[in-house]
């Protein structure tokens, strides 16, 4: 079998338990009337043009998911007909983000440039048949002439030219002798056709672009109108599967595959995934990274592949998601926190608990013996005993959050303040008894505390209850780190919500990044290797970062809180 992963619950998959779609209802009722002689072959198309982001990762579930399924195949295929925007740099993301959620294309990696040459004998073929002309007018007429939704074309005065004048010319601006866009080849179809699709399609420009594989060796390049469908009938594609802007383009890509007498693969169409508070527009991705509104492709609250791995989002929990949002026929909106649900979901059964103090306050124990260190037991996942325990040192000088201290306690505020008590997790009852400030600011510097030595966690007498826990670290012990928090990156449901006139930038959330780089983390941490992911325990779930961690400088990323306001709603909706 050539494609591992996601699909047949071997590996954790979800699919056993998910409810069907009409793919793959299509697919399955295929197989049974003995279509394609019970084939199944299907391909992910991107075009090397940018990063893959999320609503790519539900095609390449959907599309590699249902060739291992159905004991089937999946190409890997690169749509690249437009050199002048395509980048070999896309190509290796792309690969390493295919790869990383889990699927394995085998030795089926394909380029339409592989396939120019034979492009370029289909186009003959279509000449010879009087169904391509070579056309003079450049783009603004060709728009000019191709009319609106109300009204009907105009035929070009050139698509009379004879088959001899045709071919001789096709082959003169394959051959260099016209300019950049002053000449096309198209499609003889219907001026009249109320699909603007068929209007005399081009099928062919002039342009002198370097390729990123086939070099300077073409100044013709197909359209991706003619390239795709033929491309996927060159593959054996049984079922070409891709988003519904396409559905006013399957009469054209059938026209092709009928006038060439080719194997005809099936379209069909599914609605994209849209996310709330983010853009997944490959152009739009481009221009955040471009103009510098984020650090990168790769950045945590890019909704790029690269981006949330970086930001410690699991293969699993995005496959997870794509099984859980379906396939259907009609566009809609996903909520964002359905996404960090299925993280928290997956994270929740795997990631070590830690403690870790992102806003450190210090606490000293007036009580503690100086000196002195206990080594206490902590329990690494609550929800996987077999994940065992680890060792937390406890010392007289402590870090404790800034937020679980306030001076004056508003009303039901259980955590520490001025004669309260408040358990430390895993170790002991303390009761804050002073406050010290910096005198010249007025900031509080440190608390000063005593502990109950009769409180000790798991010990017998430790039946003495408070109403809060809180998380701490040793002052001494703990390792610095800097912290990276991640929101949203636009403030807007639907970034593209702007007044008349206004730029979808404006809703860029400015608030979206903060970095704290005083934060503490117990000493467990030192050996974490990039990547790795832990439950920093009451805050969230965080990963040590991909790029910028080194031993002697941990950075941690916010993967996500633990607020699952996704729980919430579909607790609501019962
Ligand atoms: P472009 O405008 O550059 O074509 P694109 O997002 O369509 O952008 P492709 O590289 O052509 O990018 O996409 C590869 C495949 O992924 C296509 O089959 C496309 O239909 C699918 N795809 C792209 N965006 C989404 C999305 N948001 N949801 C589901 N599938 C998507
Ligand atoms: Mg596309």
């Amino acid at each position: 079998m050539d494609t591992k992963a996601a699909g047949n619950g071997s590996n954790g998959g979800p699919v056993e338990s998910a409810p069907s779609h009409f793919i793959r209802n299509i697919v399955a009722e295929d197989i049974k009337q003995g279509k394609n002689h019970g084939r199944v072959h299907t391909r992910f198309p991107p075009e090397p043009n940018g990063y893959l982001h999320i609503g790519h990762a539900k095609s390449i579930c959907l599309n590699f998911g249902l060739a291992d399924e159905f004991g089937g195949k999946c190409n890997l295929r690169f749509d690249d007909t437009n050199p002048s925007k395509e980048d070999v740099e896309y190509v290796d993301s792309i690969k390493e983000d295919v790869r990383w959620l889990g699927f394995d294309w085998g030795n089926r990696e394909f380029y339409a440039s592989d396939y120019f040459e034979r492009l370029y004998q289909f186009a003959i073929q279509l000449i010879n048949a009087g169904k391509a002309f070579v056309c003079d007018l450049n783009a603004d007429q060709i728009r000019e002439y191709r009319g609106t939704l109300t009204e009907p074309g105009k035929n070009s005065p050139y698509r009379g030219r004879s088959v001899e004048e045709n071919l001789d010319l096709f082959q003169r601006m394959r051959a260099g002798e016209f300019a950049d866009g002053s000449r096309t080849l198209r499609a003889k179809i219907d001026m009249a056709s109320p699909n603007i699709n068929l209007r005399d399609p081009v099928m062919y420009r002039v342009l002198r672009a370097t390729h990123h594989r086939t070099g300077d060796q073409w100044c013709i390049y197909p359209t991706y109108d003619f390239a795709h469908g033929q491309s996927d009938s060159i593959e054996g594609i049984t079922h070409s599967i891709c988003t519904l802007e396409f559905e006013d383009h399957r009469p054209l890509y059938d026209w092709y595959l009928d006038q060439l007498s080719i194997h005809h693969p099936q379209q069909i169409e599914f609605a994209r995934l849209n996310l709330t508070y983010t853009v997944l527009s490959k152009r739009k991705l481009l221009q955040l990274v471009q103009q510098k509104y984020v650090s990168g492709w790769d950045d945590p609250r890019m909704p790029t592949l690269a981006g949330i791995r970086r930001r410690g989002y699991t293969p699993e929990a995005i496959r997870a998601f794509c099984e859980r949002i379906g396939v259907a026929k009609r566009n809609s909106n996903v909520d964002i926190a359905m996404l960090e649900h299925c993280l928290r979901e997956d994270l929740n059964k795997r990631a070590p608990r830690v403690m870790a103090v992102l806003r450190p306050i210090k606490v000293v124990l007036e009580n503690y013996p100086e000196g002195q260190i206990e080594e206490l037991e902590a329990v690494n996942n609550p929800e996987d005993p077999s994940m065992g325990t680890r060792k937390v040192p406890f010392s007289r000088v402590l870090y404790i959050e800034q937020d679980d201290f306030r001076e004056e306690p508003p009303k039901g505020f259980f955590r520490l303040s001025p004669g309260k008590e408040v358990r430390l997790r895993y170790a002991y009852i303390v009761k804050c008894i002073g406050v010290v400030k910096d005198p010249s600011t007025g900031t509080i510097a440190e608390l000063h505390c005593t502990y109950d030595s009769e409180t000790k966690s798991g010990s017998s007498q430790s039946r003495r209850k408070v109403k809060a826990t809180i998380h701490w670290v040793s002052a001494d012990h703990a390792l610095e780190a800097e912290v990276r928090l991640y929101d949203q990156l636009f403030t807007k449901e639907d970034p593209d919500d702007v007044p008349e006139g206004g730029d979808w930038l404006a809703n860029i959330n400015p608030k979206s990044f903060e970095s704290l780089t005083s934060s503490r983390v117990e000493p467990y941490l030192a050996n974490a290797k990039r990547g790795a992911r832990f439950q920093f325990e009451r805050l969230g779930y965080f990963c040590l970062d991909s790029e910028d961690s080194s031993p002697d400088k941990l950075v941690f990323n916010r993967s996500v809180t633990l607020r699952d306001s996704w729980a919430k709603v579909e607790k609501s909706r019962k």
